[in-house]
């Protein structure tokens, strides 16, 4: 009998972290850190692993890799983008395609892009009648291409937002209303919406100044992770200006936070100025110094999406022919029941262990 052993993130936003079982086999799908920063996976509930699968390269997703020693030092996949972000003492052990097939210790694996990140997939287990992990997913992304899942009988589902149903241009037009008010100073992940908040602005005609590492990031976006309608429009993008001395127009720097780099520095520099505004577009963890710039009104926080809002999850649902349901990395225990019946006949399920 196989079975999936949710060790964190159901209903809940806490590191990705989901234990499969089949036969003598036992793997992970991701092994992540936070938020916040420090919170790991309850290792003695993992036990001893054969082989890590990660999803992508964000740390929420990663971030444990270097635990992998305490679970039994697996075996570790992921796709070569993804890959880069792992320590070099935990090389992975060969790369998942990021769209294709293969078999890993016995089990027939399928991968596809995402729409998240760059080298981001979802994973499809040949388990029982299907495990199909989405990891972090968008269907929406003006930069990011992805790939139809497949059938299958169990899903975990990306339920960042809860059962909220915001669609990406709520946040867009918001973003536009404050940036024609005066500077703007975007905190960014380079490796997720930074450049497609960037693209956004290009588009409407505001070409956003970049920090180093931005630049950096659009220059190494892989071909094949981009829809190909908007190659021509990254490589303009590239040649941005940089980040001005003083405050004016749009301007997109790194990290997504204000613990570090650039925008630290920027913020440091310009924390007690009128301009520029600062929105935070991501997750802010309530301890995080972000939220407390929020918290003083010195920044606000505006959602760009990049994960689906509640109907693209019902699409997904729908599409895989699901009949069992996890909803993932957000929303709450309060919520089953609005999720019960959206993605009814299928069954939503927050169990610790379920049947494949
Ligand atoms: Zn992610």
């Amino acid at each position: 009998m196989a079975r999936l052993i949710p060790i964190c993130g159901v209903a809940e936003k806490a590191p990705a972290c989901f234990l499969v079982e089949s036969g003598e086999t036992r793997l992970l799908l991701d092994f992540g850190e936070g938020p916040p920063p420090g919170r790991m996976p309850d290792l003695a509930a993992i036990g001893q692993v054969d082989a890590i699968l990660f999803s992508h390269q964000h740390a929420d997703h990663i971030g444990a890799v270097g635990l992998s020693d305490e679970i039994g030092a697996p075996q570790l996949f992921a796709t070569e983008i993804a890959a880069r972000a792992l320590p070099a003492e935990q090389p992975v052990t060969s790369f998942l395609p990021l769209s294709g097939t293969k078999t890993i210790l016995g089990i027939s694996v399928r991968t596809g892009r995402s729409g998240h990140a760059p080298g981001g997939v979802w994973i499809h287990l040949d388990i029982g009648d299907g495990l199909l992990y989405m990891g972090d997913n968008c269907t929406s992304s003006l930069i990011y291409a992805h790939d139809a899942p497949p059938q299958a009988g169990t899903i975990i589902l990306d339920a960042s937002y809860g059962i909220d149903d915001t669609r990406l241009t709520v946040g867009q037009k918001t973003l536009d209303e404050i940036a024609a008010a005066g500077p703007l100073l975007l905190p960014v992940v380079t490796q997720g919406r930074g450049p497609e908040i960037a693209l956004h602005f290009a588009r409407a005609g505001i070409m956003p100044s970049l920090d180093d590492a931005m630049r950096a990031a659009i220059i190494g976006l892989r071909s094949e992770c981009v829809l190909p309608e908007v190659r021509a429009e990254l490589a303009e993008l590239a040649k941005a200006p940089s980040i001005p001395s003083e405050p004016a127009g749009v301007m997109i720097a790194t990290p997504a936070t204000a613990e570090h780099g650039a925008v630290k520095t920027l913020i440091e520099k310009w924390k007690f100025n009128y301009e520029p505004q600062i929105v935070f577009t991501g997750y802010l963890h309530p301890s995080s110094p972000a939220a407390t710039l929020v918290a003083e009104k010195r920044a606000r926080q505006v959602r760009w999406k990049i994960h689906p809002s509640l109907s693209e999850n019902v699409a997904t649902v729908r599409a895989a022919g699901a009949h069992t349901v996890l909803p993932c990395f957000g929303g709450n225990a309060e919520m089953l029941s609005a999720w019960q019946d959206a993605f009814g006949p299928a069954r939503v399920t927050l169990d610790r262990e379920i049947a494949l």
